[in-house]
């Protein structure tokens, strides 16, 4: 079977019946492009920055982290890389930002939050992004996106810091997508309202499900809960892709649903765009996805949609799958 995936290293992502999807690959340093390029990735969905923030005991400064971003979009070479803007919190720390402890720190002052409030830490990252646009094909994302208030002023002071840049003489790409991620039930309702304003969306699953089951997506106790294929959250997906859709813009996800071998018959019938994983998934992905018909799946998700347990979910795709 390995020896089978091999074979597609190079090809596109092309369903049985002709339609084209995006298989991405998800990172978190540039030590980790390598294992991109072997595995026949067609681009990065999610840059996970991080990393670049973690295991030291000060802010990474704005160069170094220019030297990051740019060794990433050279390293691939003029294909799409999406990086997310830093999201910290929840189960991820900063020391020595010295936040103090809260009791819902999955539901408290993290992400997109944080970077509002502490702009100067945020304004550095946009800088080190904008002036590393210019070596690849950049696309900017912003996490734990709850309200379009928070994408409005998050995107003007991106705006602003470009404007500062380039009356500075510097160079700044000017075809930079602008997106978020989907993870909060609240942006998934409304997406028709943000497919107005935003380039983009990448549905982090990963967060949208904990957050839509009440389900903590560490916790092992309750992680019968934690379905990907609930008729509940196959909704949700289907109302954000459907409203990028109606605008024109695109729909990818980045959580590890995408990756997932039952989910990607359903995903593909909604119509997702672009599926980002795990580098050493795609492969695989690659190769269940040239023997599935995109025609055949959107009878399959049609039905799925209308079923009321993830058990009924799981066995229908089985049975349109199985060969
Ligand atoms: C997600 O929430 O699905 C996601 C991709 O982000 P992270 O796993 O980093 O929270
Ligand atoms: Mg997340």
């Amino acid at each position: 079977r390995k020896e089978e995936w091999i074979k597609l290293m190079n090809e596109k992502t092309v369903t049985s019946d002709g339609h084209h999807v995006e298989l991405a690959a998800n990172i978190g340093t540039p030590k980790d492009l390598d294992r991109v390029v072997h595995n026949g990735s067609e681009a990065i969905g999610l840059y996970r920055t991080e990393f670049l923030y973690m295991g030291k005991d000060q802010l990474p400064s704005e160069e170094e982290q220019y030297q990051a971003y740019k060794e990433v979009l050279e390293g691939m070479n003029g294909k799409t890389v999406v990086v997310r803007t830093l999201d910290i919190g929840g189960d991820k720390e900063l020391p020595y930002l010295n936040l103090p402890k809260e009791m819902n720190p999955f539901l408290g002052f993290r992400a997109i939050r944080l970077c509002l409030e502490e702009q100067g830490m945020f304004r550095t990252q946009l800088r080190a992004l904008l002036r590393a646009s210019t070596a690849g094909n950049l696309k900017i994302m912003f996490p734990m996106i709850a309200t379009l208030e928070e994408f409005r002023q998050a995107k003007a002071v991106l705006e602003e810091e470009k404007q500062k840049l380039v009356s500075e003489g510097v160079s700044v790409s000017d075809c930079i997508e602008v997106g978020i991620m989907v993870e909060i039930p609240s942006t998934a309702i409304l997406a028709d309202q943000f497919a107005k304003e935003v380039d983009f969306f990448s549905i982090g699953t990963n967060d949208l499900i904990q957050y839509t089951i009440a389900a903590d997506r560490m916790n092992e106790r309750v992680s019968y809960l934690y379905q990907p294929c609930n008729p509940a959250i196959l909704r949700l997906v289907k109302m954000v892709i459907d409203a990028a859709h109606r605008e024109g813009k695109w729909a990818g996800m980045c959580g590890e649903m995408a990756g997932d071998e039952t989910a990607i018959p359903l995903l593909l019938g909604l119509g997702l765009d672009e599926f980002s994983m795990s580098a050493t998934s795609i492969l695989k992905a690659r190769s269940q996805i040239l023997r599935l018909s995109k025609r055949e799946m959107e009878g399959l998700v049609e039905k799925a949609l209308q079923m009321s347990t993830t058990s009924e979910v799981i066995e229908a795709v089985a049975e349109a799958t199985k060969k």
